[in-house]
Parts: structure tokens; C-alpha cells; sequence
């Protein structure tokens, strides 16, 4: 189907399985008529080899301009000094808001039927890595130590995206996640300002509390229980990948990443170093996170499509790659989504 590109969007190829899912993935899109003109920029091993930068200044002014990313994996270089290209993405862009959807796909998955949302704060918290060593005899580190911090603005923007989150998908209640009883400060302020936002939606959006351990066990025995998570920066990274871990793995797990002038859309693994070239990926969770970027332009009926493509293609194990307990390759599972597209 051929269709007018008149939004653009920065496209990151990636590294490792990166461009194979990516391949999957636009035609996808192409197929139905997404609006996207891609501007195809470098960003990890793929940037070092051709420019000597993991995050050349071309690819941070694509998306400056374009306001708008869909990103695959990238293999971060050991070595070198280079500082995360993840991190340094959030802070370029003031990307504050993580957020992970988590929703079951695959039939006779060990937990059916969730659908939850965990957002959590990107730029603050433990992750500022305010880090240091104070020696000890003749051990200079001899202690490590770890600072982080929580301004009342960010979380009071974090806890009010949830809210509004929530209210534009429908959703009944938030669940303000933290360790207020024993981190009395630094997660007492981020539920001080979770209170105040709540009372705002009063009657539109239920609030409760919980703390994280707890969190953690009743999102094992009981996660039907959680509808919107909202966090702070090290719970919700570790929560997500529970959540993840819930509906499959990391192969169907989507991530945004979402600042006031841009908005970079990810799938939550890696670059799979280990079966890249060899069409084994499975590009669900990177197409879910093209999912999520049209449903930021407001295009929720194409992405509603594809949802559609994909949980009819997904009751044919025949048909889904080998992670999913399939035969295919990437591009015979992708010829077959297609034809599933309705
Ligand atoms: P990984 O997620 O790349 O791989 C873990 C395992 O999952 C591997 O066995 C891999 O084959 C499998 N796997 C991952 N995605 C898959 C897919 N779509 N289909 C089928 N199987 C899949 O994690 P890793 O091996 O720890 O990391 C590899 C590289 O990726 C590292 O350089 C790491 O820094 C980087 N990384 C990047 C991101 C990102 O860019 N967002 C996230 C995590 C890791």
C-alpha cells in the first residue's frame, strides 16, 4: 500500500540483529501505510566503524529535528571511555519518562491476560551514578559509595505523565511504587508529590501505594492486580524486566522513551550478538515499539492493525520464530504477519 510520508522520524538501524529487525519492522509498517519519512541515521558499533563516534552529532541533530525515533539495539563498545548512548540519549533530550507496556501475546503464556503499564523515571535517582571509593587501611576501595538523588519537580512531571497516561488510555489506577519507609527522603519526596498529583484526578483515576519489595512478590503471585506502575529510576528498571519476564521475555517487550521535544521508541533487548546474520531474530518487540511511536502521532488505527496482524499470526506456532518456540526466520515470520494483516 502506498502512502504519503509526511511525518519524520529518525530511523537507527542498529547493531548485531539491529538492522534484520529493522528490515522486518518497516516493511511492516510500509504494509500498512505508516506515515513515517525516515531519516536512516547511525548510532552504536555501526557509528564507531564509520565515524569513530557511538552517537555521531548527525544523529543527535536528526532527531533534534524530527522530534521523533525508533531505535534498535545497540551493542555498547567495551572499552574506549565511551559513555552509554542510552544515557547519554535521555540527557540530551531531557527524555524523563520511561515507558514499558507489558501485555500478553502468546497463548498458554505462564500468565495470561495481563495488560499493565510501568513508567518509570529516567533521569534521576540512583542512576545519576554519583559514585565513589573512600580507602580503607591500604585498600583504596575500600568502601564504595553511591549517591542519587530526587528533585520534587521531576517527580511530581513523572507521577502527572502517569496520570495523564492513564487517562488517555482509559486506565483505572495508579500504583505509586517506592521504599518511603526506609529511603525516608529520597523515595519520601517522590510519594509526597505522587499524593498531591493523585488528589488532581480524584474520581477519574484510583490511586494506592505500594513498596517496591512488596510490588515485586504480588507482580509474581498476583500481577493482574496492576493496571499504571509509576516509579523512580532503579525500581522501575528492575521492575520492567519482571514484567517482562511475566508475558515471555525480553522478545516481545517494547520501550519508550518520552522528553517534552523528542521521543525515542526501542525494543527493550539487545543486539543478540549471538545470532545476528543469521535471520533467527524475532522483530516483535521492536514492532511493538513502532506500535507505540504511531500511537504517539495518533495513529492508533494502524496500529491497532498490526496488533490485530500479530495475535492472529501468534496462535500458529508454526509460524514464529525459534524464541517463541517456532520454525521460522525472521523473514518468513515477517511474510506471514504480512499476510495476517488485515
Ligand atoms: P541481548 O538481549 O542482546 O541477548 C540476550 C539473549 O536473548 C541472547 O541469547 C539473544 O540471542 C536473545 N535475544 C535477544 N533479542 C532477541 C530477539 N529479538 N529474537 C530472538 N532472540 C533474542 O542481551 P546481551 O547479550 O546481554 O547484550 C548484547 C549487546 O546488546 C551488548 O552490547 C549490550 O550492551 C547491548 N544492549 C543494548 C540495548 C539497547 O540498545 N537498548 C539493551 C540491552 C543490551
Amino acid at each position: 500500500m502506498s502512502a504519503e510520508k509526511t511525518i519524520p522520524a529518525t530511523l537507527i538501524p542498529g547493531d548485531g540483529i539491529g538492522p534484520e529487525i529493522m528490515d522486518a519492522v518497516t516493511e511492516i509498517l510500509d504494509a500498512v501505510g505508516a506515515p513515517f519519512a525516515w531519516d536512516k541515521q547511525l548510532a552504536g558499533m555501526a557509528a564507531v566503524d564509520a565515524t569513530g563516534n557511538p552517537l555521531p552529532p548527525q544523529t543527535i541533530d536528526s532527531i533534534r529535528r524530527t522530534g521523533l525515533a525508533l531505535k534498535s539495539p545497540l551493542t555498547t563498545p567495551v572499552g574506549g571511555g565511551f559513555k552509554s548512548i542510552n544515557v547519554t540519549l535521555r540527557q540530551e533530550f531531557g527524555l524523563y519518562a520511561n515507558l514499558r507496556p507489558t501485555r500478553t501475546f502468546v497463548p498458554g503464556a505462564r500468565f495470561d491476560k495481563i495488560d499493565l503499564v510501568l513508567v518509570r523515571e529516567n533521569l534521576e535517582g540512583y542512576y545519576a551514578a554519583m559514585e565513589s571509593y573512600i580507602p580503607v587501611g591500604d585498600d583504596p576501595h575500600g568502601i564504595a559509595t553511591g549517591a542519587g538523588y530526587n528533585s520534587r519537580a521531576e517527580c511530581n512531571r513523572i507521577v502527572r505523565f502517569a496520570f495523564e497516561y492513564a487517562v488517555k488510555h482509559g486506565r483505572k489506577k495508579v500504583t505509586l511504587v517506592h521504599k518511603a519507609n526506609i529511603l525516608k527522603l529520597l523515595t519520601g519526596l517522590f510519594l509526597e508529590e505522587g499524593r498531591k498529583v493523585a488528589k488532581e484526578y480524584e474520581g477519574r483515576v484510583e490511586c494506592n501505594e505500594r513498596i517496591v519489595d512488596a510490588c515485586a512478590m504480588q507482580l509474581v503471585i498476583d500481577p493482574w492486580q496492576y493496571d499504571v506502575i509509576v516509579t523512580t529510576n532503579l525500581f522501575g528498571d528492575i521492575l520492567s524486566d519482571l514484567t517482562a519476564g511475566l508475558v515471555g521475555g525480553l522478545g516481545m517487550a517494547p520501550g519508550a522513551n518520552i522528553g517534552e521535544k523528542a521521543a525515542v521508541f526501542e525494543a527493550v533487548h539487545g543486539s543478540a550478538p549471538d545470532i545476528a546474520g543469521k535471520d533467527l531474530a524475532n522483530p516483535l518487540a521492536l514492532l511493538l515499539a513502532a506500535n507505540m511511536m504511531l500511537e504517539h502521532i495518533g495513529r492508533a488505527d494502524l496500529s491497532t492493525r498490526i496488533e490485530s496482524g500479530i495475535r492472529a499470526v501468534i496462535t500458529k506456532p508454526e509460524l514464529l520464530t525459534r524464541d517463541l518456540g517456532g520454525k521460522s526466520g525472521t523473514r518468513e515470520f515477517t511474510a506471514a504477519l504480512k499476510q495476517h494483516l488485515v
